[in-house]
């Protein structure tokens, strides 16, 4: 049977204070690891230390979109990685056009090891390929190991933001990203076995959510029921819920009647199926 685990190292919202922002590591069933955003600053290097996945050890990365609570870490992630790994091959990076020209403006402004950026990927100093670029479109699917593939599809949120379907030997798991009720998630998901969603806030505060362009817990559960998925985990939790999900999670027991569950910093958990 085959199986996937995953390493949530940020779950809270942009404007969290207690979590770290978005970041998750996918290791699939064939050996192939993944990290799903960046989170911002040195968060994908803290955490996954505390759970024993050093930065180095990543080599392919799938990005969301352009905020800077998904983004930012990039920056950490290739310099940190490249130190550690001398005789690293550049990092595959997996994001589509609008979130590349904001990659390449962040990689210019900072100049962190980053020396040289163009279409293709990023040089540091001394002169060594530390990045490249793999743009996507909606619904194109990408290979990204012996069994394991991904495609992404818009989301609701900002322009150029998607969500990614991954999939290995026939295990799906699916990302919201940051959107609102986003029906093209609901026909990504179809079949799959896990649905990672954002939850801004209860449905109570319906209307603040989709302002800021984002999912209520029921609009998550709502996306788990209508593509019959076989469990729902919440995340991109803001700061309010940190202590108690227990509101989030009675909004979403109302529309989906499978396991529901909330991600917090530094869960672990395994899918099978
Ligand atoms: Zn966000
Ligand atoms: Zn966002």
């Amino acid at each position: 049977m085959p199986e996937m685990k995953i390493s949530f190292l940020g779950t809270g919202s942009g404007t969290s204070t207690n979590r770290a922002h978005t970041a998750m590591v996918y290791d699939c069933d064939d050996g192939t690891r993944l990290l799903i955003d960046t989170s911002s600053g040195n968060s994908v290097a803290k955490n996954g230390s505390e759970l024993g996945i050093p930065v180095a050890s990543y080599d392919q990365v799938l990005l969301s979109h352009h905020h800077p609570d998904h983004l930012s870490g990039l920056l950490f992630v290739q310099f940190v990685r490249a130190l550690e790994r001398q005789d690293a091959p550049a990092l595959e990076v997996y994001l589509t056009e609008e979130t590349l020209e904001w990659a390449q403006m962040m990689c210019t402004s900072s100049h962190l090891n980053v020396f040289e950026v163009d279409d293709t990927g990023a040089k540091n100093s001394d002169g060594r390929q530390v990045m490249n670029w793999n743009t996507v479109k909606s619904g194109q699917e990408v290979s990204l190991g012996p069994t394991t593939k991904a495609s992404c599809f818009d989301a609701d949120h900002i322009s150029g933001a998607v969500g990614w379907r991954v999939e290995s030997n026939g295990l799906a798991v699916v990302f919201s990203g940051d959107t609102r009720f986003n029906p093209n998630l609901v026909e990504a998901s179809k079949g799959a076995r896990l649905l990672i969603h954002e939850a801004f806030c209860t449905d109570e505060e319906a209307k603040r959510a989709n302002h800021h362009g984002h999912a209520t817990a029921g609009d998550a559960a709502r996306s788990a029921a209508q593509s019959d998925v076989k469990e729902l985990v919440l995340t991109h939790l803001d700061t309010v819920f940190h202590q108690d999900q227990q509101p989030l999670l009675d909004d979403a027991k109302k529309h989906y009647s499978g396991p529901i569950s909330a991600a917090f910093d530094l869960r672990q958990i395994t899918v099978d199926g």
